[in-house]
């Protein structure tokens, strides 16, 4: 996990007047009221997605929602097979694309698209994460979890969000509370 966030540099992800504050573990604004996440947040999120076995990690196809600028989904496509992710500020999803072009990132598709319905075409998914805190998790990104697939998704309003796993087994839904964190807001619609 920490080899994977050492290989990505942070700082391409955020303008260039906050660089030096790029590998400090801290949030950054990244425009539109949106954050890069804090590096420990990502790595907590990554490591609960992949499970205890981090190898099978490898074989993993993974949903990401609220792709931002882009950071946790390099962090994500040197670790699993396949790489998802959506994004509803086309802005953000441009820039993000751009970085993720000059790091030449193979296994990463991203999409415009209001992510509570999730990536459809794609489903089924080993693994989902998401950026952005909903009041509740949405049904359909329960509905796009492989039988034995992991959700990880920070839940609730306000400074009360919890940061829930989600593991499906079969028609069944196991949540266990990873702590509590402090994320943007679930938006609806494209922005
Ligand atoms: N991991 C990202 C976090 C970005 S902040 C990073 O490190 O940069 C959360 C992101 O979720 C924002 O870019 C926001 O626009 C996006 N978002 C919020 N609601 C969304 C929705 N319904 N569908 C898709 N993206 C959404």
């Amino acid at each position: 996990m920490l080899a994977a966030i050492r290989a990505v540099p942070r700082h391409i992800f955020v303008d260039e007047a906050l660089s030096a504050r790029a590998y400090q573990n801290t949030a950054l604004p990244i425009g539109f009221s949106q954050t890069i996440s804090q590096p420990y947040i990502v790595a907590r999120m990554v490591q609960a997605l992949l499970g205890d076995a981090e190898p099978a990690g490898r074989r993993m196809k993974v949903l990401e929602i609220g792709t931002g600028c882009g950071y946790q989904t390099a962090v994500l496509a040197g670790l699993v097979r396949q790489v998802y992710t959506v994004e509803r500020i086309a802005v953000l999803l441009e820039r993000a694309r751009a970085r993720l072009r000059t790091l030449r990132l193979q296994n990463v598709h991203s999409h415009y698209a209001d992510g509570a319905q999730g990536w459809l075409s794609y489903a089924p998914y080993d693994g989902i994460i998401v950026a952005f805190a909903p009041r509740s998790v949405p049904q359909a990104l329960l509905k796009q979890l492989a039988p034995e697939g992991r959700l990880v998704i920070p839940v609730g309003s306000g400074g009360e969000q919890r940061l829930l796993l989600v593991q499906r087994q079969g028609e069944h839904f196991r949540n266990s509370v990873l702590e509590g964190v402090s994320f943007v807001p679930m938006q609806r619609g494209l922005g």
